[in-house]
């Protein structure tokens, strides 16, 4: 075992939505192979599948997990192209580049696909909603983004579930940069699908996606995909058949990593404290930027804790990229707006990141306000 102390340091913290800052420990553990379909490597996927689907609900024998290579795009492309079927249909309600991004997938995968986009400063309209599920009776599928991680809004999955079942439909929530930072309980959602990485909350290093699922809806989707490489169903069956292996090579130093990601998620009290530690950076951070003069995109009433978007200065001598390096060179990587009506920057308040940093962080941002000189 490597003496984790003696690894350097990393030269600035990212506080971005993904990949972001990962401890010495969960880094220390890629330093060795695994055999892909040896048992010591397929145990430890196993265990990982079992973490997750408890992370999500005590349900555990209703429910199940599948792992998927790649980015969380790839996941999420996964579940849409292998869980709609060719006489499916379905609703997007997209408020942000997340979401806009399903809505591409399913175009690319030839699905029947709809929209209610509510713009990006505003959540899913939950009348307009109901209105297309009793209207449009061939929808059989809804997606929707949890933290929309283009502003940093959380959308309330609660009352969305609840009219997506009102109407029986099969629900799908990109929870990408929220599950494991918030408590989640999937079964209380009735949510059939969930996707995440293993990049944000869990705080592991980026190369695949998890999706959880119900089973009976899962077994269902056998020969659906519109892909071989992301067909869900396939990944599922072999990973249950084969006891933790997957159809191609698989990141194991990835899946290694994540392995200890979890065990430090237990090991820091689980979700509920996490959650708690990532909003009181959000809280530190934004107290900080608001005595400072900058104020968030977003009210607080549609504020997550996750990522935090502010204006940009208004001065014209502003502008981002100086900004984004004096920054860096004090040890912060910042993120740059994405909504397409303001401008704005981002600052993420999710990984290997505190309070303290949060305050330095506040300080940095002061002596950088070079547009005010
Ligand atoms: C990070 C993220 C994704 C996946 O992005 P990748 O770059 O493919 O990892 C999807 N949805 C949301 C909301 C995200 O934050």
């Amino acid at each position: 075992m490597v003496d984790i102390k003696s690894l350097p340091d990393n030269p600035y913290l990212l506080l971005t939505p993904g990949p972001l800052s990962t401890t010495k420990s969960v880094k220390a553990t890629m330093l060795r192979d695994w055999c892909t379909w040896d048992d010591d490597y397929k145990n430890l996927v196993q265990e990982v599948r079992e973490k997750l689907v408890r992370l999500g609900t005590d349900k555990t024998d209703r429910y199940t997990c599948v792992l998927m290579q790649g980015s969380g795009t790839f996941s999420v492309e996964s579940i849409i192209s292998t869980a709609v079927p060719e006489s499916g249909k379905l609703l997007v309600l997209p408020n942000g580049a997340y979401g806009d991004r399903i809505v591409q997938i399913a175009k690319t995968a030839k699905i029947n696909c709809v929209f209610n986009d509510s713009g990006e400063l505003e959540p899913p309209d939950l009348e307009k909603l109901d209105a297309t599920l009793k209207e449009d009776r061939a929808i059989t599928h809804v997606a929707v983004v949890h933290s929309e991680t283009t502003t940093g809004m959380l959308n309330p999955i609660e009352k969305i579930g609840k009219i997506v079942k009102k109407y029986g439909k099969i629900f799908i929530v990109d929870a990408m940069s929220s599950f494991g930072g918030i408590p989640m309980n999937i079964e209380a959602l009735d949510c059939d699908f969930i996707v995440s990485s293993a990049n944000k909350c869990i705080q592991g290093v980026p190369g695949f996606g998890f999706i959880l699922g119900k089973k009976e809806v899962l077994m269902k989707c056998k020969g659906q995909a519109r892909s071989l490489s992301l067909d869900l169903y396939d990944q599922w069956n072999t990973m249950e058949n084969d006891k933790g292996k997957w159809r191609y090579t698989s990141p194991t130093h990835v899946v290694r990593a994540f392995y200890q990601a979890l065990k430090e998620l237990e090991e820091e009290g689980g979700i509920a404290r996490r959650a708690e530690r990532y909003r009181a950076n959000h809280r530190t951070l934004v107290d900080g930027m608001r005595k400072l003069g900058f104020r968030t995109l977003l009210p607080d009433a549609y504020q997550g804790h996750f990522i935090t978007s502010f204006y940009s200065p208004e001065s014209g001598k502003y502008d981002f990229k100086t900004f984004y390096d004096m920054l860096k060179t004090k040890g912060f990587v910042i993120y740059p707006g994405k909504v397409s009506k303001a401008s704005a920057f981002r600052i993420g308040n999710i990984g290997d990141v505190y309070p303290a940093d949060m305050e330095r962080l506040v300080k940095a941002i002061e002596s950088s306000m070079f547009w005010n000189d």
